[in-house]
């Protein structure tokens, strides 16, 4: 029988090296391979020359509300007397009332992540007593204005507390309504100084409303590892095994291996994912150590460009060569870790279906100056298009010109 066919991307070379082509129906791929055109009826051709077809990236972890690019530069304001997050967000709330309107500065900042191959984004939103509901609700409304482009999850982030920030947890509730998909948390120990009362917010938020977590957890060595134990076991008591991520797990940087192994272990059986950027100088967890006892890891670029850093370019394909950098990754195994950091590992941790080069998958690709994996993790080529649901919107590196609505 006749399939019908509306695109055929030709010369398509796979991760694993074959040439293929890949057959595009209704915005899916229908087929995948050498035999892919046999009984087809195509609408259009697309010949890709060879180039690497690798799935559409994942951004694990970004800030669309705080970042600066695109707006005047922000010097970085250096701590005071060490790593403190409510100085810091002094400084962020100071930086943000002098800076361009948020929608404008989000668009900047999710345009340069679509151009470099992202189709899939978690972004944490501040949703606190300080800015109440007002960034959710903007940066709800640009997703609207992206959502041909990009799948993006809001997460509603407590960014100066919920205990001590009064009426938070109140608005963390309310934020369900207003466009977030997941509850986040910050630092229940250090910031709140009370585990109990925090976790019992985000998870009974999180029981409510029926959605995920993602907590932030800037905590160092064993303090971290002690957060992460209590979310490990609230997440299995409540079987939400595969719904709960910690981002950055500073603390499992810090503790002697056989702490990483025994926390691994209680992470990979309560079913937590762990996020890391592979920040700057600081230790952050052993990505190996914890894939090895079966915890998924992967990556997202957290902060561009705003009051945290100045550092930020929103490519997960740099992103990757970072991580593996500050890993001492080096085999094409390694490297190979490192790139499913930025797509299937991401994938999964975000709970997204219908991902990847496969039947069945949404058609979301990016094609690369590249010949393999290990190569495109290593040289970063800039050079690339991207196609969403079988549609071109980003062709060597600029967005099309109909993908923008402004
Ligand atoms: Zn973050």
């Amino acid at each position: 029988m006749t399939q019908a066919i509306d695109t055929l991307f030709r010369n398509a070379r796979l991760p694993d090296g074959r040439l293929a082509t890949i057959a595009v129906a209704q915005g899916k791929i229908a087929r995948i391979g050498a035999d892919a055109e046999r009984d087809v009826a195509v609408g259009a051709g697309v010949d890709l020359g060879g180039r690497l077809v690798v799935p559409g990236f994942v951004e694990g972890h970004i800030h669309l509300d705080t970042s600066f690019y695109g707006d005047a530069w922000r010097p970085h304001v250096p701590y005071t007397a060490g790593f403190n997050v409510r100085e810091r967000v002094d400084i962020q709330h100071r930086n943000m009332a002098a800076a361009a309107p948020m929608e404008q500065r989000a668009r900047n900042q999710l345009e340069l992540c679509i151009a470099n191959g992202s189709t899939r984004m978690r972004s944490h939103v501040m949703v606190d007593g300080s800015v109440g509901l007002k960034s959710l609700q903007t940066i709800a409304a640009v997703r609207e204005q992206y959502r041909h482009l990009i799948d993006i999850q809001l997460v509603a982030f407590p960014q100066s507390g919920i205990l001590t920030c009064p009426g938070t947890a109140e608005l963390l509730d309310a934020a369900f309504d207003h466009g977030a998909d997941l509850i986040g948390g910050l630092d229940p120990v250090s910031l709140d100084r009370d585990i109990k009362g925090h976790l019992d917010v985000v998870f009974g938020i999180a029981g409510k409303r029926g959605v995920g977590v993602d907590i932030h957890l800037h905590e160092p060595s064993m303090m971290g590892v002690f957060s992460i134990e209590e979310i490990a076991a609230r997440t299995s008591a409540l079987g939400m095994q595969g719904k709960v991520v910690i981002s950055h797990a500073y603390g499992l940087g810090d503790v002697p291996a056989d702490t990483v192994r025994r926390t691994a272990d209680l992470l990979a059986k309560a079913g937590v994912a762990i996020m890391t950027n592979a920040p700057g100088a600081r230790a952050f967890p052993p990505v190996l150590a914890l894939r090895n006892a079966g915890v998924t890891v992967f990556c997202g670029s957290d902060n561009i460009r705003d009051s945290w850093w100045p550092y930020g370019d929103g490519d997960m394909l740099g992103r990757a060569m970072m991580l593996g950098y500050r890993s001492d990754f080096r085999t094409d195994e390694e490297l190979s870790v490192a790139f499913e950091m930025v797509t299937t590992a991401g994938a999964k941790a975000l709970g997204i279906e219908g991902y990847g080069l496969e039947a069945g998958a949404r058609a979301d690709f990016v094609v690369l100056d590249a010949t393999h994996i290990p190569e495109a993790v290593v040289a970063v080529p800039k050079q690339r298009s991207v196609y969403r649901a079988g549609t071109c919107i980003v062709r060597d590196g600029v967005l099309e010109p109909f993908t923008s609505k402004r």
